[in-house]
C-alpha cells in the first residue's frame, strides 16, 4: 500500500518513509522557517531551536541524509551541513589520488 502525506514540507511523500513527521515539533510551524526563500543565520537558528526539542530528530535527520534532501532544515541540519556529512572533508583528495 502506497500512502501519501502532505505536510508543512509541501509536496507529497510516501507515508511509510515519513510517518514520524506527524510527531515533528515543526508540524505547526511556519513552513518559511524551515524552507525560506532567503535563508539567514537568524532563521536557521530559530528552526534549529525547534528541532532541538523535537522527539523525532534522529528519524528526521536519518531520512534527510538517506533521501538526499537538498533543501530546507531537516533534523536540525542545514543543506550545507547535510552535504558536509555526506561528503566529509578530504573526500575529493582521496578520489584524485
Ligand atoms: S527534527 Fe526538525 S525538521 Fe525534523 S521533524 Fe523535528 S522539528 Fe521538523
Amino acid at each position: 500500500m502506497w500512502s501519501i502525506m502532505s505536510g508543512p514540507y509541501g509536496g507529497s511523500m510516501p507515508l511509510e518513509e515519513i510517518g514520524w513527521l506527524r510527531r515533528g515539533a515543526c508540524r505547526s510551524s511556519d513552513p518559511d522557517l524551515f524552507f525560506p526563500l532567503a535563508p539567514s543565520p537568524l532563521q536557521e537558528a530559530r528552526a534549529k531551536a525547534v528541532c532541538a526539542g523535537c522527539q523525532v530528530l534522529e528519524e528526521c535527520r536519518a531520512y534527510a541524509l538517506r533521501a538526499g534532501e537538498s533543501d530546507g532544515i531537516w533534523g536540525g541540519l542545514t543543506p550545507q551541513e547535510r552535504r558536509r556529512s555526506r561528503f566529509p572533508a578530504g573526500w575529493r583528495d582521496s578520489a584524485a589520488s
